[in-house]
């Protein structure tokens, strides 16, 4: 058998491929962002043309890299930006609208007249923007001639997994997993299945729609010959490439936004608490394992903003020295609800809003505040977590672009309490996609030599008093409190 796994990690802001040993090494990588088109206040779109040609160009530049040739790989994994829309025409291949991103929040209007219990019982997921399926009633809506041609049955729908594996398969294969298809809102969190009900409320043609399957199988091979063998969301892969495979197990992904994922193990636990109920993996034809969520949809993507709306920042890396310029925000709250508010408190109607401020405060202010947001964001979820399960964490696992920034990771400490540990391998989004591929072929055999590998590259105390993290919190919840009913 060839001695790597690879993985393409298609997040929200750029397309990865990443190649592995099978100590969980990383051997290669290349990475290519992607255009943020940004047409009008609250769309996001992608370019899926556009993705699909990173993928094929970092594959390509991660071998070189790597100097490794197709062969040399056992078999290739997808993690990718989950409840994105592509839609697409079957005889062609081609994108027939720009991918609606989860971030988009053009569907607002359309949640009023949904059934939140309804939609809670069947999917474990809240009425909001944020899910696929307003979007894709949205495009069927919205685009000349499209139901029709959906229904009879010409134009497919897919989240980022299934557009790639229809792409990497020749097209020979409308399919997605199970974790992807749990985020669309039109999966039957009990069947599996999707619910007719669901696609009636939605009035998407069942014909759209594709073949759901587990997360690590052997889906197809790729025109370079390797077998094409797991498709997982980013955020359950993170949890895998973590090796979270016990119930209780939890970790926390910091990119353009944050999510806390617990596993829950083989029964799916409702929330009552403003988290979602999702499914964590699925291994070939054995149970599902389940987890909760808390999605905070904005949270790197706030040291975006200021790096390329505000122009503060030259890089987001600059945010770790800008913040550490100053000893404390000095009283200043940054709430970055651009895309309303997620876990735990699902307000599609919250804005943005920095609070606090006098003529005193500066940039590092306003830096340091916006790395403060993503851990008090961070601990509501962890907080709601604690109260659904009945268990404190002890410890929180953590990785993903943010962690890069030692500040942040300290003052995530300071803010929830307990220590924050970083693996060895940051990269766990793209591990897990390979894991979960390598296991599917035989690469690698048990669970536990994926647990063998895992190691620790730093660990941050928390060092606040319970008096200042008190404060703290009720100041940010205060701020929260500015920023409901804006829109
Ligand atoms: P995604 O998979 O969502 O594209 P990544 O894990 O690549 O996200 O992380 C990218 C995000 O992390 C961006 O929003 C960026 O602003 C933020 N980021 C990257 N490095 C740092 C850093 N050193 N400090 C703070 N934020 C960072």
């Amino acid at each position: 058998m060839a001695d790597f796994v690879g993985a393409i990690d298609q997040g929200t802001t750029s397309t990865r491929f990443m190649i592995f040993d099978r100590a969980g090494t990383e051997i290669g990588r290349s990475q290519i962002e992607h255009r943020q088109i940004l047409p009008a206040a609250g769309r996001v779109e992608h370019d899926a043309r556009e993705i699909w040609e990173n993928v094929r160009k970092t594959v390509d530049g991660a071998l070189a890299n790597a100097g490794l040739v197709a062969p040399d790989l056992a078999a290739i994994g997808i993690a990718n930006q989950r409840e994105t829309v592509v839609l697409w025409d079957r005889a062609t291949g081609e994108p027939v609208a720009p991918a609606i991103v989860w971030q988009d929040t053009r569907t607002a209007a359309d949640l009023k007249e949904l059934d939140a219990e309804l939609l809670r019982e069947r999917t474990g997921l809240p009425p909001a923007t944020y899910f696929s399926a307003t979007k894709v009633r949205w495009l069927l809506d919205n685009v000349d001639g499209l139901r029709k041609r959906a229904e009879r049955g010409e134009v497919l729908f897919g989240t980022i997994d299934s557009w790639l594996i229809w792409n990497l398969t020749g097209g020979e294969l409308h399919a997605t997993d199970v974790t992807n298809a749990s985020r669309t809102q039109l999966m039957n969190l009990t069947t599996l299945d999707w619910d007719p009900v669901l696609t009636e409320i939605f009035d998407i043609p069942r014909a759209m729609l594709p073949e759901i399957r587990s997360s690590a199988e052997v889906f197809g091979v790729t025109s370079s010959g390797v077998p094409l063998a797991a498709a997982i969301g980013d955020q359950q892969a993170a949890l895998f490439g973590q090796t979270c495979f016990e119930p209780g197990d939890a970790k926390c992904t910091y990119g353009t936004g944050n999510f806390v994922l617990l596993n829950t193990g083989t029964t799916p636990v409702r929330s009552t608490h403003g988290l979602l109920t999702t499914v964590a993996y699925r291994f070939k034809s054995q149970l599902p394992v389940y987890a909760l969520e808390g999605s905070i949809a904005a949270t790197g993507s706030a040291i975006q903003w200021l790096r390329d709306q505000l122009g503060i920042l030259e890089s987001a890396a600059a945010s770790e020295t800008l913040a550490a310029r100053v000893d404390d925000t000095a009283g200043v709250y940054f709430v970055p609800a651009f895309s309303g508010l997620f876990a735990p408190y699902w307000r599609p109607d919250a804005r943005a809003a920095i609070v606090g401020l006098s003529r005193f405060h500066n940039s590092a202010h306003i830096t340091r505040a916006a790395l403060e947001a993503i851990c008090y964001q961070t601990r509501d979820v962890v907080v709601a977590m604690a109260q659904d399960s009945g268990t404190d964490l002890d410890c929180l696992q953590v990785d993903g672009g943010v962690t890069a920034n030692a500040l942040c990771m300290q003052l995530q400490a300071d803010i929830l309490g307990v220590p924050v540990s970083r693996p060895a391998v940051a990269e766990t989004t793209a591990l897990g996609a390979a894991y979960a591929a390598g296991l599917a072929v035989g690469f690698w055999t048990s669970q536990d030599e994926l647990r063998a590998n895992r190691g620790e590259s730093r660990r941050w105390h928390p060092s606040w008093s319970a008096e200042q993290r008190q404060d703290g919190t009720t100041r940010w919840r205060a701020a929260i409190d500015r920023t409901l009913d804006w829109v």
